[in-house]
């Protein structure tokens, strides 16, 4: 991605359209496009038929991250082992559920509300309601009040994010058995829960219900729980986060059926050979088994649009496919398109989109956007996979580097009683390039970003090992890989 700043087309905004982008859906890609093009004079519309703000400020990065702020706060005075090694003695901790959930709340509106004004003051028009494409540089909005009205924009932006997905089989009543969108709300603290999925939403969730003293079962259907992660850094991670919470963990097996209820019931089946493994009585469920697409009533159609499983084909300039062609004029950004589905991906998103429609030929670069996982302690990576990477060595006859660089080797982590943790740089043997990292371990999501621009600048080890970091700190840990990867290279 190249660097701003932008200048204002004037051509665009005398175009004689209603406005010169309408952007459908609030939420965190929306909200950086529409602010993007306002901000560079454009005439911008959005429309949101929810809240504003959308998934990550309602119902996922924001509330959640406030859970786990409060719940970690309670696993670490409550692990009196941990507080002994630094001779300190607490009483048995305490804590208030509904304030729990009220310091999520608050938050949630708290951000809501300043990025609402946010888009007012840079001059957004903010139309309420449920927007669908009308044919080309044409947007129907049928408002709350049930008034249908059409816009015209010379640019039309799609960010309409997306839902959770619930298997089929599962029924959730939103009480006993739901998904993430309710889960934020920590309306009550089950003794025994079952998550369904092992993914960062499903981690994440077991580390706030097992801060808060609740039994958790976890269900994943593939060979090896944690099956999006790193192989050794899932090992790792599992060795602390699942095993070392008494979480009862099963892979290789299927939720077939869930009933709500009190039990709640759940059917598991065998995933090779689907015969019936067990039935679990538990007080409640979380289904956090991945999300999809909001798409279905866009009316692509209209544009001869078709989408892959809902999510909407774009290039890497974000502009919408058909058959395999850019549609011109129309532009999709955020979970919809099914990319690294993630705020900061939507929000990287929004604005190279907007670039573009400025006139400035920009592409996403997906291979330096970074993920992080808020467990406590915290998973991240960025790049390639160690089989991708492989893959890519094989294709390009490189070598591929991997070195490891472990936090027990760190006063920091060492000082703060946290030593467990592990990063993975990849690199390639013959010009050093970095290709990717993984880590677990303490502030793992704020040590990624050093070796993510790292990637974005396609930089080679030989010039990062020569970096100063500051002792003591734990970015020392990329530091000591850096420097081990130097000693790898070809030739070296
Ligand atoms: C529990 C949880 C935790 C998460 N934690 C993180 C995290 O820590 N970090 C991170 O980067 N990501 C996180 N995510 C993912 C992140 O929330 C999403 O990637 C991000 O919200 C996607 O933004 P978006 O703009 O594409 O879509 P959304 O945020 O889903 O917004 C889409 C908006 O469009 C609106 N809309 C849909 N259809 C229409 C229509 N026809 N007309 C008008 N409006 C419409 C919706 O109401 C919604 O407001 C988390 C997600 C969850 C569920």
């Amino acid at each position: 991605m190249s660097a701003l700043p932008v200048p204002v087309q004037p051509e665009l905004a005398a175009a004689g359209f209603d406005f010169d982008v309408i952007v459908i859906g609030a939420g965190y890609g929306g909200f950086d496009a529409a602010k993007h093009a306002a901000d560079h004079g454009l005439r911008v519309a959005i429309v949101e038929s929810k809240e504003m703000g959308g998934t990550c400020v309602n119902r996922g990065c924001v509330p959640s991250k406030a859970l786990l702020a409060a719940s970690g706060r309670v696993r670490e005075l409550a692990d009196a082992d941990h507080l002994k090694g630094f001779g300190i003695h607490a009483a048995p901790v305490r804590f208030e559920r509904q304030k729990i959930a009220d310091h999520a709340r608050q938050l949630v509106e708290t951000i809501r509300t300043n990025l609402t004004r946010a888009l007012e003051r840079s001059g957004v028009t903010i139309l309420r309601g449920k927007g669908r494409l009308e044919g080309p540089q044409r947007v129907g909005v049928r408002e709350l009040s049930g008034v249908d009205r059409t816009y015209t924009a010379r640019d039309v932006i799609i960010a309409t994010g997306s839902d959770p997905f619930v298997p089929p089989g599962i029924e959730t009543d939103g009480r006993t058995v739901f998904t993430s969108d309710e889960a934020i709300n920590l309306e009550w603290l089950p003794r025994w829960i079952t998550i369904i999925g092992s993914g960062y939403i499903g981690l994440e969730f077991a580390d706030v219900y097992t801060a808060l003293g609740c039994e958790v079962t976890m269900i994943e259907a593939l060979d090896r729980v944690m099956p999006t992660f790193d192989p050794d850094i899932a090992k790792i991670a599992a060795r602390q986060l699942i095993d070392g919470r008494e979480i009862d963990a099963r892979s290789g097996v299927l939720a077939s059926r869930i009933i709500p209820g009190c039990p709640v019931r759940i059917e598991l089946v065998d995933m090779a050979t689907r015969e019936p493994v067990e039935t679990l009585e538990v007080d409640a469920v979380l289904v956090a088994t991945g999300r999809v697409p909001v798409s279905r009533d866009l009316n692509l159609a209209s544009m001869g649009v078709e989408t892959n499983r809902g999510f909407i084909p774009v290039d890497d300039s974000l502009r919408v496919l058909k058959a395999e062609q850019p549609v011109p004029h129309l532009w999709a950004v955020g979970d919809v398109t099914g990319k690294m589905m993630l705020a900061h991906t939507a929000a990287a998103q929004g604005t190279v989109a907007v670039d573009n429609i400025l006139g400035h030929e920009r592409r996403i670069d997906y291979r330096s956007i970074p993920a992080a996982t808020f467990t406590h302690p915290e998973i991240s990576s960025v790049g390639l996979s160690e089989a991708d990477a492989k893959s890519l060595a094989v294709g390009e006859g490189f070598e591929l580097g991997s070195v490891r660089s472990y936090f027990k080797a760190n006063s920091k982590a060492l000082a703060e009683l946290e030593s467990d943790g592990l990063l993975k740089l990849l690199f390639r043997k013959d010009t050093g390039e970095v290709l990717g990292a993984h880590i677990y371990g303490l502030h793992a999501a704020d040590l990624i970003q050093e070796i993510a621009n790292a990637v974005a600048r396609r930089q080679g080890v030989s010039q990062l090992a020569t970096e100063v970091h500051t002792h003591p700190t734990l970015s020392e840990v990329v530091e000591a890989a850096y420097k081990q990867a130097v000693l790898a290279l070809t030739g070296a």
